[in-house]
């Protein structure tokens, strides 16, 4: 069997087992929002990004905003995972002060059992961002990866990756007597990572759509605190972390998205649900 079709079947199979994607639907993009993100995007990058502020104003702001996102973060998290037994919405909001590069990112405490969720922000991130907004969006961002339940979603991808290209590898190995004894392992490893991989680009729009609900329920603008995006930075994998610039740079698709939630939130009153979870 060819490594092309295996890896086509693996993924076609993991989306299957897994039940995956997002949770809740992502919204069309007008053109209304798509002109609106691509002018704002155009000028945000034109602008030379301000001096930093000073350490004691920008934890001020940090303390401000997270006062005011937090609860609402977790009143929405308790809300949509009512169905759920034992799910921890309890957030420990916290800066990061090792990390030297701008960043906030969503972990747990305990990865195993999936308890004590986390935010953090680092330092950078937090004397770089322009105004409340951004902040508070950014934080909104972290807790939709919560109330999505991204990181267990990308465990059972993962799982359902590796047994889908295990099983297809060791077929293909007992047809050939010559197949390389260390192809069967290194195909489960390669379906463990395309697995956890997958869907990541919806998984963070998903958390946009929700950040742009938490932002604006927290009374702050979500269309002025995703601008942020337009200051770029270069995407960044990191292990068990899911980090707020994602696995690509950001772009004008994610600042049209959440142009468009908003809008929809005016308009619907809410953002949408899937059915079927
Ligand atoms: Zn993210």
């Amino acid at each position: 069997m060819k490594v092309s079709g295996i890896l086509a079947g693996a993924l076609a199979g993991a989306v299957l087992l897994a039940g995956c994607g997002t949770t809740y639907v992502l919204p069309e993009i007008d053109g209304a929002s798509a002109s609106r993100a691509q002018s704002m995007f155009a000028e945000a990058q034109q602008v030379a990004r301000p001096a930093p502020k000073s350490r004691n104003a920008a934890l001020q702001r940090y303390r401000r905003v997270v006062a005011r996102v937090g609860p609402v973060g977790e009143a929405l998290c308790l809300r949509e995972t009512a169905g759920l037994s034992g799910f921890d919405c309890h957030v420990d909001i916290g800066i990061d002060t090792e990390m030297n590069e701008r960043n906030a990112y969503f972990t747990y405490g305990d990865h195993a059992r999936k308890r004590n969720p986390m935010i953090r922000v680092t330092l950078p991130m937090i004397h770089d961002v322009q105004n409340d907004h951004e902040l508070a969006f950014i934080l909104g961002h972290e807790y939709g990866h919560l109330i999505a339940r991204h990181a267990q979603k990308k465990e059972q991808q993962a799982v359902a990756g590796a047994l889908i290209l295990g099983i297809l590898s060791a077929a293909a190995a007992a047809d050939n007597p010559y197949a390389d004894p260390n192809m069967v392992s290194d195909n489960v490893e390669l379906g463990y990572a395309l697995g956890h991989q997958a869907f990541s680009q919806d998984y963070e729009l998903e958390s946009d759509t929700l950040g742009t609900l938490i932002a604006r329920s927290a009374g702050y603008d979500p269309v002025i605190g995703a601008c942020y995006f337009a200051r770029g930075e270069a995407a960044h994998v990191q292990d068990q972390r899911l980090s707020f610039w994602g696995t690509h740079p950001p772009d004008e698709q994610r600042l049209a998205t959440v142009i468009a939630v908003d809008r929809q939130i005016e308009t619907a009153g809410g953002i949408g649900r899937k059915a079927s979870h």
